[in-house]
């Protein structure tokens, strides 16, 4: 299962607006066909900033040469690729257990 980054952010911060802090991938997967089912674009408007953001978050910051491509859930943190995050329990930016590691890529 592959989404992109920005459809997957996007989706998880609709559901915090809506109250779900934590939303889980069903509820993510839900979001995003809702948004393709209503034809509302996945990618978040602002598109210079996004832009900033998603470089800050393109390099693994283990191995930094990976491109990063693993998003945790339930916290949806997303700083490493792949190969990195395969063996990690926890999150390393909040220390939140890791129950699900979604493979994402650049769209
Ligand atoms: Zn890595
Ligand atoms: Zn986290």
């Amino acid at each position: 299962m592959g989404f992109t980054i920005e459809a997957f952010d996007n989706a998880v911060h609709r559901l915090r607006q809506n109250g779900i802090t934590f939303p889980n991938i069903e509820d993510i997967v839900n979001k995003i066909a809702q948004f393709e089912k209503e034809g509302i674009e996945a990618a978040p408007t602002d598109v210079y900033k996004e832009n900033k953001r998603l470089k800050g978050m393109l390099i693994c910051r283990i191995c930094k040469i990976n491109n990063s491509n693993a998003l945790f859930l339930p916290c949806a943190h997303h700083v490493m690729c792949f190969n990195c995050a395969h063996d990690v329990r926890k999150c390393p930016l909040c220390q939140r257990d890791v129950n699900d590691i979604v493979r994402t890529f650049m769209g």
